[in-house]
C-alpha cells in the first residue's frame, strides 16, 4: 500500500506556529515513512477565503522547507464531486434540511448543561412546514440525519472502528450530533468535503490536531455510508500561545510571515517547536 498524507489549510487568514507545527509534524512523519506528502487548499468558506492567504501558504510552506506534489488540490475546484454525495445521501434519506438560526441554536442550548454548540439532534420538519419555509425562501442547512444512519447500517454501526494513534478505537457516531454537510454559504461542509478529498487523494494516514479527534468519529460514519475507505489517524497537540489558549488566526504576531518578517529562520521555527515535534504516534 502507497502511503500518503497531507496538509489541508484553509485559505482564511495567514499561517502561524500552530500550521508549521502540524505541517511540519506531517512532513516529517511522510519523510521518515517514505509517504507522498499532499498539499490541500480547503477554500469553501466563501465569506472568508482569500486569494492572498492562498498564495501566502504556498510562500510560507515553500520557506518552512517544504515540497509538495503537484498539482494541488484546490476544493472549489471540486464542488460537483460535493454536490454528487451529497445528493446521493439526500436520495438515500441520509441527510434533511434544517432551517435553524444561529440564534435559534443559541436559545435552544441556552438552558442546556453544555451551554452552546450542543449537539443537534432531530429530524426534518413535518412536510406542509417544510414546503411552507422553502416558499418563503428561507435559507436551511442539510444535516445528516444519524437516526435515518443508524437504520441504514443496521449491525454495521455498532462494528464501525477506526485506528486512533495507534489503537483500534470503536466509533461513537453520534458525538456531534446531526453534523451539518451542506449550507447555502457553504456548499460542501468540512466534514463532507474532507472525507471525500481524502478518498480522493488517497490519503492513507491523517495526521491534524488533537482539536479534531472527535471528528474523526463522524467521518469514519460518512466513510461507511458514501462507500469510502477508513485511513488511519494520529494527532498531535496543539501549539499554545503566551496566553496558554491555543493559537488562531487572530494571534498576528505569531505568523510565519511576521515572523520571517522579524529575522527568524525556517530552522528557528523548528526548534521553537522541536520539543513538541515527537509526540506523535
Ligand atoms: N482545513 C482544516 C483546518 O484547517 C483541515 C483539518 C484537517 O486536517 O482535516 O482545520
Amino acid at each position: 500500500m502507497v502511503l500518503a498524507t497531507r496538509f489541508a489549510p484553509s485559505p482564511t487568514g495567514f499561517l502561524h506556529l500552530g500550521h508549521a507545527f502540524s505541517a511540519l509534524t506531517a512532513f516529517d512523519w511522510a519523510r521518515g515513512a517514505g509517504a507522498r506528502f499532499l498539499l490541500r487548499i480547503e477554500d469553501l468558506d466563501v465569506g472568508r477565503r482569500r486569494p492572498a492567504y492562498e498564495a501566502a501558504i504556498h510562500e510560507d510552506l515553500a520557506w518552512l522547507g517544504l515540497s509538495w506534489e503537484t498539482p494541488v488540490r484546490r476544493q472549489s475546484e471540486h464542488m460537483a464531486d460535493y454536490e454528487r454525495a451529497l445528493s446521493r445521501l439526500i436520495a438515500d434519506g441520509l441527510v434533511y434540511r434544517c432551517f435553524k438560526t444561529r440564534k435559534d441554536l443559541l436559545a435552544d442550548s441556552a438552558g442546556a448543561p453544555h451551554g452552546p454548540g450542543e449537539a443537534v439532534r432531530g429530524g426534518p420538519l413535518a412536510p406542509g412546514d417544510e414546503a411552507a419555509l422553502l416558499a418563503e425562501g428561507r435559507p436551511f442547512a442539510w444535516r445528516l440525519w444519524l437516526d435515518r444512519a443508524r437504520d441504514a447500517l443496521g449491525s454495521r454501526w455498532d462494528a464501525l472502528t477506526f485506528e486512533s494513534d495507534g489503537a483500534e478505537i470503536g466509533a461513537d457516531p453520534a458525538r456531534l450530533g446531526d453534523a451539518i454537510l451542506a449550507r447555502k454559504d457553504f456548499l460542501a461542509s468540512y466534514h463532507l468535503a474532507s472525507v471525500l478529498d481524502d478518498a480522493a487523494q488517497s490519503v492513507s494516514d491523517i495526521i491534524r490536531g488533537e482539536d479534531l479527534r472527535e471528528a474523526a468519529h463522524l467521518h469514519v460514519l460518512l466513510h461507511a455510508l458514501l462507500d469510502l475507505p477508513t485511513p488511519r489517524y494520529h494527532h498531535h497537540q496543539l501549539i499554545l500561545g503566551p496566553d496558554g489558549k491555543r493559537l488562531a488566526k487572530r494571534d498576528a504576531a505569531q505568523t510565519l510571515r511576521a515572523l520571517r518578517a522579524a529575522g527568524r529562520t525556517a530552522q528557528d521555527i523548528r526548534l521553537a517547536l522541536g520539543m513538541a515535534k515527537s509526540r506523535i504516534a
